[in-house]
């Protein structure tokens, strides 16, 4: 066989060689290091995705955007078709089960239904489809593949009808977490049950009776434990090393220290994640907005309120994705203020231009979104609104999946009549009419901007239609 060794220098390559080097927080060391891609015509990164059996909680939909982020990042520095992107769906899972039995349901209407809403509620979010989106139950054959492996290799052993994983056989067990023996025996999510050799042993395969899910395997009939279809979808679709794993850091332990040790003891010669990539959580009052605190509302609760994903979306860019943050009205409400005030310069701009080298750099350094949007703030008083846009898509605002929402209202015929009130209060030097008229606007959620030659109505967030058509 032939080697190409033809090298093209596409824009893009030129574009990488002037930018500073791109760092990211790599979760495995625990600091920021130089992101360098295995093959940068071919970049993959994994996120790990939601169990279906409920409409995504607020909280869920930070890392999707930090991805989304990522995702649209690598493709400008890389170009398109050079990023693979992959987000799983668990729609096998006790959750699951315990659901389908409440509501009287098929377990795959359930989990259908619910991965049409993440879908749905994702893309109102400016969120792009992954590359691939594979499910739980298309890789059973695989997942029971590795276990076959992992016991072969001494990694893995049956007892009771179970499969669990040895920890002991693997030596960097707990080094992805940094978390001591002891730590993680009293940590989350790790069950004592009597066919562990070792109480962090963790389960592969466990028996189903037969009014649960199961598939035939060499240890009778049953299904994997939820760690395993991680290790075998990535393994699929992106090898035994790819660049970039992420989730929520409440995933490192045990989920993500989990997928390590089965990868790397049944794919020896791979490496698995070369960097892990975690968000801080979304938090309600201090604690992390979860569906078993019951602190949680969905997006869709928040779409249906009126807020639009593009406003919900800029409150997460507003905050580095490794701080903790709350979800709150006044972040909503100047989002929406700024926003609109943008489209208002920048809607008739159909060909944005390139992002800037400053916008790129600020995402270089570990993803510095609320970076870029202080830079947004600055073309936009430099009145650099064609800047503005392209650097606006970068991070996914103002981008065509969001359909315009700061349009709805044409608010003209209220600037007329302001204007006509306003001269005749300075004519007559009386300014009960315009005060009234402006005390009005404003309660009906409507921004006066006035200034000597201009008057401009902008809606906000607490915009009401049927109070505005009541004043003229
Ligand atoms: P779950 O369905 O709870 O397994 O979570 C799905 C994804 O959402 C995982 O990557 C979690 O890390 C993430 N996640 C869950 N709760 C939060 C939260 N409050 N803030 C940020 N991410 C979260
Ligand atoms: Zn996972």
């Amino acid at each position: 066989m032939a080697f190409d060794l033809t090298v093209t220098y596409s824009p893009k390559s030129v574009q990488k060689a002037k930018m500073s080097k791109i760092k990211l927080h790599n979760s495995k060391v625990r600091k920021k290091e130089i992101f360098e891609p295995i093959d940068p015509s071919n970049v993959r990164i994994y996120l790990c995705g939601p169990t279906v059996y409920d409409r995504a909680h607020l909280g869920n939909a930070r890392n999707v955007i930090l991805f989304d982020v990522l995702f649209r990042f690598f493709r400008e520095i890389y170009g398109d078709n050079n990023v693979k992107y992959v987000r799983n769906f668990t729609d096998i899972d006790d959750k699951i089960n315990q659901r389908a039995k409440d509501l009287g349901r098929e377990i795959q209407v359930i989990t259908d239904e619910t991965i049409a809403w993440y879908l749905e509620d994702m893309s109102l979010l400016g969120n792009l489809l992954p590359n691939e989106m594979p499910r739980a139950t298309d890789y059973v054959a695989k997942m029971i593949k590795i276990i076959e492996d992992l016991v072969q290799s001494g990694h893995a052993y049956e007892a009771e009808g179970h499969v669990l994983f040895s920890v002991k056989s693997f030596e960097d067990y707990g080094k992805l977490s940094g978390r001591s023996i002891e730590d993680m025996i009293a940590g989350a999510r790790v069950e004592i049950a009597p066919y562990k050799a070792d109480p962090l042993d963790f389960v592969l395969w466990k028996p189903s009776s037969n009014d649960l899910p199961g598939w035939q395997s060499p240890w009778g009939r049953g299904r994997p434990g939820w760690h395993l279809e991680c290790s075998a979808m990535s393994h699929d679709l992106l090898g035994d090393t790819f660049d970039i794993h992420g989730g929520g850091n409440d995933l490192i332990f045990p989920h993500h220290e989990n997928e390590l040790a089965q990868s790397k003891c049944c794919f020896p010669s791979g490496g698995f994640a070369n960097f892990w990539l975690h968000n801080e959580m979304l938090q309600v009052d201090g604690k992390k907005m979860s569906k078993s605190l019951g602190n949680f509302f969905t997006v869709r609760d928040l779409i249906d309120k009126g807020f639009p994903g593009e406003v919900i979306r800029f409150v997460f860019l507003s905050t580095h994705y490794r701080k903790p943050m709350d979800w709150t009205q006044e972040k909503a409400n100047q989002a929406d203020t700024i926003m609109r005030r943008w489209y208002d310069k920048c809607r008739d701009i159909k060909n944005a231009t390139k992002p800037s080298s400053e916008a790129t750099e600020l995402l270089s350094d570990d993803l510095n979104t609320p970076g870029v949007i202080a830079l947004l703030h600055k073309h936009f008083q430099n009145k650099n609104f064609v800047q503005l846009k392209a650097d606006a898509n970068l991070i996914g605002l103002m981008t065509p999946e969001f359909n315009d929402w700061s349009v709805n209202f044409d608010l003209s015929k209220f600037e007329t009549a302001l204007t006509e009130v306003r001269s005749e209060a300075m004519a007559t030097r009386n300014f009960g009419r315009l005060d009234d008229l402006k005390e009005k606007l404003s309660d009906a959620g409507v921004e006066v901007q006035m200034t000597k030659d201009n008057i401009k109505l902008i809606p906000t967030l607490k915009f009401d239609l049927a109070k505005l058509e009541h004043i003229l």
